[in-house]
């Protein structure tokens, strides 16, 4: 039997699976979780980018009340937060800390009303992540391991942007070519893809308070599950 490649470097014989999105992010172990095949190696190295994505998406204004944060996954971030400081490293805390950007607060007149603080999501770590949550949903829904691809991400459109998004647009965006979800709310995704064309669209919302979109660009498509 041939043994399936890893989904995010394509190395072949991948020992492990990976949970996409990671585990930290569930109050408990979803049923429906969704694994993908992955070499030890990558599956090693995602380990501390997922407890930063997890502080990161739980500490947003649009997350925190959401039972599965208040419930479990904020105090499971505060615990790892606290055993970060106490063992001294303080990694995570200053991550987090560092992640806070200062921000104008304008309202919807543009009238500059105050400073405020927000946290600054264009980061690598998020890179990371979103590259990976690509990498895996792409093999878990089209069955295809990406070697070489150019995944761009950013924070989804809010309603008042799609309001004024043209009509032709916002009935693509309505009828994707894939979606589902993994534990509830706590993360859902839609995937849009053209037959017949190996780049795709992603929509990636969590905890029903943040979207994200990806697009993956294609260079070279080796292999299959
Ligand atoms: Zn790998």
């Amino acid at each position: 039997m041939i043994k399936p490649s890893c989904v995010y470097c394509g190395r072949v014989d991948a020992s492990d699976h990976d949970h996409v999105p990671p585990l930290c992010l569930f109050p408990k172990p979803p049923a429906d979780a969704i694994t993908v095949p992955s070499c030890r190696q990558c599956n090693v190295n995602h380990g501390r980018d997922d407890e930063r994505v997890r502080n990161l998406l739980t500490s947003l204004a649009s997350t925190e009340s959401h039972p599965a944060v208040l419930g479990h996954v904020a105090a499971r971030r505060d615990r790892s937060l606290e055993r970060d400081v106490n063992q001294r490293r303080g990694k995570h805390v200053e991550h987090l800390l560092d992640s806070l950007t200062p921000v104008e607060i304008r309202t919807p007149g543009g009238l500059h009303v105050g400073r405020s603080v927000a946290f600054n999501l264009n980061q690598p770590v998020l890179d990371r992540f979103f590259s990976r949550l690509t990498r895996g949903l792409l093999w878990h829904d089209n069955g295809v391991v990406l070697q070489e691809c150019e995944i761009e991400w950013r924070v989804a459109p809010s309603l008042s942007d799609l309001a004024g998004m043209p009509s032709e647009r916002k009935a693509f965006l309505s009828s994707p070519s894939r979606s589902g979800s993994v534990g509830g709310d706590v993360f859902r995704y839609a995937g849009y893809l053209r037959p017949g064309s190996p780049s795709s669209l992603w929509v990636f919302g969590f905890y029903e308070g943040v979207e994200f979109i990806t697009r993956c660009r294609i260079r070279v498509v080796a292999g299959s599950a």
